[in-house]
């Protein structure tokens, strides 16, 4: 079945300048990229994004590392691959959440860590089914930012939305 998946470099992937082993690794799977861009990520945008982790004790450790307050990198690496099977050949190359339990050869084995605080610093996102993917992907991209029609789309009129232009 053709899928699509949101996949994030965290902060700690791109302080540790893994960007280009991890775009190679993915690259084995022959998916495509559809969409991609640095996001400097919001509060707000991290607690939705882990809105399944607010109760957990290291919730607050969680949201600062996706904002990258714990690596000096405030940004992620946010990207859409789109082919056959995307969910599940992504989440295989990237490994088990937590990095010691990962296979090593995957890329949350080879160059994930746990914190002496707990935190799980697995230096890549990956959606896990359908449903997540859909709902990630609709959080972290507007339609026109993905060069594919994924999910069904309206046109809205907006009036006097004041938008940044070069000067
Ligand atoms: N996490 C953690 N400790 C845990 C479980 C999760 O630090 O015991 C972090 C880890 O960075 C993980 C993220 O919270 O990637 C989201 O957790 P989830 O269970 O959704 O794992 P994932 O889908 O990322 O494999
Ligand atoms: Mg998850």
């Amino acid at each position: 079945m053709i899928q699509q998946t949101l996949v994030l470099i965290k902060p700690d992937g791109l302080k540790k300048s893994l960007t280009g082993n991890i775009l190679t690794r993915l690259s084995e799977t022959k998916l495509e990229i559809v969409a991609a861009k640095i996001v400097r990520v919001s509060r707000q945008l991290a607690e939705e994004h882990y809105r399944h982790m607010r109760d957990k004790p290291f919730f607050e450790e969680l949201i600062k590392y996706i904002q990258g307050e714990l690596h000096d990198r405030r940004k992620v690496l946010a990207m859409i691959y789109w082919g056959e099977d995307a969910i599940n050949k992504v989440r295989v190359l990237a490994g088990a959440t937590n990095p010691e339990k990962a296979d090593p050869v995957s890329i949350r084995g080879a160059y994930g860590r746990i914190t002496t605080l707990g935190v799980y610093e697995n230096v890549i996102h990956t959606s896990t089914n359908e449903e997540e993917a859909e709902r990630e992907i609709k959080l972290w991209f507007n339609p026109d930012e993905i060069i594919v029609d994924i999910y069904p789309t309206k046109i809205v009129t907006k009036e006097k939305v004041e938008i940044k232009v070069w000067a």
